[in-house]
């Protein structure tokens, strides 16, 4: 190649790279492999090594990681960076508005603003600057007004674009973070290592974004959405296009190859950014990067400059933060549980407090080796946590505020109900790290037993509530799970506390929570190690319970999701003979139904008629035979119907059928189906 032609090589593969660049980490729509990128990416940076006069500093090349620097020069912004006001709840948020609506009234501005409901990422806030469509300079928010200059690390980010395709000059603000994945990943490798490891994504990203080698940096896959636009007042008057809306703003950002978050929405009103709240309390915790809140902006340009700023913030937008999820309290007591497996869970007993949307007074120490590796006392103050679902739990002391008197706990010898001794089980090969009271008839083991049996996850009996079995348990109504459905509204509702309604409620549920789906019933079991998933994974794979109990264990543990453990436990569950007799109990009461048996079953997705007097099946039976085999049953008979059961009699439904040419059949035929 000569001179001319390695230009125009060059040239061609910083488009063609910025393209791909733009399909992957903007798009996540990748077009070509990444090792196909790889050695585009290396012929790049052979052809302007070896030409330097080719050199650009806005090459995709540069990605890679320039020179290490020895320290970060400060920044000072050209527009301030402002922080938003903090909400905690809708009130306040209405609150907001209305103080928003009153002094754009003052203005004499009618208009109502609608909203853009974005997410609050949980990172760290930078700060770019294109001038003439080239990317100058990158800096950290610092105090709002100096930050440090942090360009060669960001030109290793693959998710903002180096060189815009369009020539203006602004300043994008985006949250730098990184995935939890990359928190584990690099974690890993640290510990290895030997070097501290990060606490959090934001602490990751804070730590990459400081690093002095961008090599590094590079290596480490952090990301930024980009989310705001702004310029300088000079600079906007010449642009005539800038965008009207937050939302125009968003979708230009994307246009010019930026990564901008697609969690978002354009609320009419701010009940609508109410109920896109209440969504995310719950799903972000499914997401790669952390969320402490949405930030809830107005999305007219003109309604947010008219508003103005308060002395520390814009009046255009909030913060709207999630319920808190991390706490501190103190510590009043330790107490023990224990649980149905007989396991001897450590509880903390708490000062009550405020948590993720509800007061909390108690969290689980998990166990006694737990205890001793956070040295937490009685008496001391400590951090709480919970995520999701999960139950709150206990992470961090505060040893500098422990009071002289703090109480070392120490772990009971014997079980505080039945008073047995405690011991450590063997689990596969290892000691259990939890205590266990191995006596089977352990009245605190039952009663954790029937609580779960009842569970939502499990058979789902909402009228009995844990107080409630508590005190049907301590009068000796229920003694196992079977004599729930022996139940009587009579025996409830002489009882104190209980009258005729409350007994024909709790009487009502046990009735619908006798049609039950199979890996439900396996879970309310409360086997060791069935959870919610492994009882699921383990329904798929039979039609019916009886083969669950019959199952051998090499059958079990060959089940995807199911180890040795598990199999271990259901057989040994299986084969012991209270079990046994508990479940030849109660399966009669119940109608298990499995989803195998459903989709394999030979009438899957027919739909069926009955009419007329059959020969030997009754009408129920008949219809229990067909759902069985996967097949329904509806009352009348319309062109979605495959068959009309026919027994003697029954004139209407069969000229229905004549009419929709729907096949009728009799009993015997349906038997012959099967
Ligand atoms: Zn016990």
């Amino acid at each position: 190649m000569n001179k001319k032609e390695i230009g125009i090589r060059i040239g061609e593969l910083r488009r063609l790279l910025e393209r791909h660049r733009i399909l992957y980490h903007v798009h996540d729509k990748p077009e070509i492999s990444d090792e196909v990128y790889d050695s585009l990416m290396r012929e790049l940076e052979k052809l302007e090594k070896e030409n330097p006069d080719f050199y650009s500093s806005l090459s995709p090349a540069v990605r890679i990681g320039g020179d290490v620097i020895d320290h970060f020069e400060k920044v000072t912004h050209t527009v301030k960076q402002w922080s938003f006001d903090n909400v905690f709840n809708f009130k306040e948020l209405l609150d907001w508005e209305e103080r928003n609506l009153t002094i754009l009234k003052k203005e004499n501005i009618k208009e109502t603003p609608t909203y853009v409901a974005e997410m609050k990422i949980d990172g760290l806030k930078v700060i770019l600057t294109y001038e003439d469509g080239n990317f100058v300079r990158a800096a950290t928010r610092g105090n709002g007004e100096i930050g440090e200059d942090i360009t060669e690390n960001i030109k290793t980010v693959k998710s903002i674009p180096l060189v815009l395709p369009e020539k203006v000059s602004f300043i994008v603000i985006g949250e730098a973070w990184m995935k939890k994945k990359d928190l584990e990943r690099i974690n890993k490798e640290r510990e290895k290592d030997g070097l501290a490891l990060y606490a959090n994504t934001r602490n990751l990203a804070a730590g990459t974004l400081r690093q002095l080698d961008p090599k590094i940096v590079a290596t480490r896959n952090i990301q930024i959405y980009a989310y705001d636009v702004e310029q300088t007042i000079d600079n906007r008057q010449k642009t005539t296009d800038y965008p009207k809306t937050q939302e125009e703003e968003l979708e230009l950002l994307s246009k010019f190859g930026f990564l901008v978050n697609k969690d978002r929405k354009v609320c009419k009103n701010l009940k609508e950014a109410q109920t896109f709240y209440e969504k995310w309390i719950e799903k972000r915790h499914t997401q790669d990067y952390g969320i402490d809140g949405l930030v809830i902006k107005i999305n007219e340009r003109k309604l947010w400059d008219e508003l103005g700023y308060t002395a520390k913030s814009p009046r255009g937008g909030i913060a709207y933060k999630f319920p808190a999820e991390v706490v501190a309290t103190k510590l009043l007591d330790i107490t023990v549980q224990v649980g149905r497996t007989g396991a001897i869970t450590p509880v903390a007993e708490l000062a009550p407090v405020l948590l993720a949307g509800s007061t909390v007074s108690r969290a689980t120490l998990h166990n006694e080796d737990e205890i001793k590796r956070l040295d937490v006392r009685v008496g001391d103050t400590v951090s709480l946590r919970k995520a999701g679902d999960v139950i709150p739990e206990i992470f961090d002391v505060f040893k500098e505020l422990r009071p002289k008197n703090a109480k070392t706990f120490v772990m009971p010898t014997n079980c505080p109900s039945c008073d047995s001794k405690l011991s450590r089980i063997q689990i596969g090969k290892e000691l259990s790290a939890a205590l266990y009271c191995l006596n089977k008839s352990c009245e605190a083991q039952h009663l954790e037993g029937l609580i779960h049996f009842v569970s939502k996850k499990g058979m789902n009996i909402d009228g009995l509530g844990e107080r409630i079995i508590e005190t049907f348990h301590d009068i000796g109504l229920i003694t196992d799970a079977s004599s729930i459905y022996k139940l009587t509204k009579e025996d409830i509702e002489g009882l104190e506390g209980f009258g005729e309604k409350s007994a024909s409620n709790i009487i009502a549920s046990i009735e619908n929570s006798r049609i039950v789906p199979l890996h439900r019933f396996l879970y309310s079991l409360g086997i060791r190690h069935v959870g919610e998933q492994t009882a699921k994974d383990i329904a798929k794979h039979f039609s019916n319970f009886k083969e669950i109990s019959e199952a051998r264990l090499e059958k079990l543990s060959g089940i995807e999701g199911v180890g040795e453990k598990v199999a271990d436990a259901l057989v040994s569950y299986f084969a012991n003979t209270s079990n046994q007799k508990l479940l030849a109990h109660l399966i009669p009461n119940l109608k298990i139904i499995s989803e195998k048996a459903i989709v394999d079953g030979k009438l899957f997705n027919k739909t069926f008629v009955i009419t007329g007097t059959l020969p030997k099946l009754s009408r129920d039976e008949a219809k229990d035979l067909i759902e069985k085999n996967g097949g329904k049953v509806t009352a009348s008979i319309s062109k979605s119907t495959d068959y009309l059961l026919a027994g003697e009699g029954g004139g209407s439904k069969r000229d229905d059928a004549i009419k929709f040419e729907i096949k009728i059949i009799d009993e015997s035929e349906l038997v012959n189906m099967l």
